[in-house]
């Protein structure tokens, strides 16, 4: 019997089943946060997809070219998260969607095609990366754009990158399509 292959996504390394996570890919962001703590450096938080993890909805990246080497230039050290990957949400998995419940104006839930509500989920992971995040505030956040989860812009602003608004008003929120500062 030939052995079982690791799922390899169309963007990137193989996927570790177990986790969910590119086999080599960075830490979860709260070791991330232990192992580079002590660095006199300012922290940019980047979406994990832009810096090549396969963590998309559909297994794939969404690398943009130079910005880590750029990041790095400018003498930042870099903190990637996904907040749907490393919520649990799997990968690959169903797009979620933000939508007013109750609707037309109701708080916004982070639900699947399906119906399935992941905000609990996704609410429960952004509670325990900003308390871990006060520790170290990030400098500067890189998110991907037109998420529901990163995106920055009105009219649905992402969960994640609302919350990040909220907890540190005064850091530079910035999407991909942006230039560096
Ligand atoms: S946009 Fe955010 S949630 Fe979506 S794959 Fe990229 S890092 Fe993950």
């Amino acid at each position: 019997m030939p052995e079982p292959r690791s799922p390899r996504t169309a963007g990137g390394p193989p996927v570790n089943p177990s986790t969910s996570r590119p086999q080599g890919a960075p830490p979860s962001c709260h070791l991330s946060l232990f192992t580079c703590h002590s660095s006199p450096r300012p922290l940019a938080l980047v979406s994990a997809c832009l810096l090549g993890r396969p963590c998309r909805y559909d297994g794939r990246h969404k690398l943009v070219p130079g910005l880590q080497s750029a990041l790095r230039a400018a003498g930042y050290d870099i903190l990637p998260l996904c907040p749907e990957t490393d919520s649990g949400l799997g990968c690959p998995r169903p797009p979620i969607d933000l939508h007013p419940v109750p609707p037309p104006d109701g708080p916004l839930r982070a639900l699947r095609p399906d119906g399935t509500d992941c905000t609990p989920a996704l609410s429960a992971w952004i509670d325990a990366t900003l308390a871990t995040l006060r520790r170290r505030p990030p400098a500067l956040c890189i998110l991907k754009s037109k998420s529901p989860s990163c995106g920055i812009h009105p009219p649905r602003p992402g969960l994640f990158a609302t919350a990040l608004r909220t907890a540190f008003p005064t850091i530079p929120l910035q999407d991909e399509t942006a230039p560096l500062p």
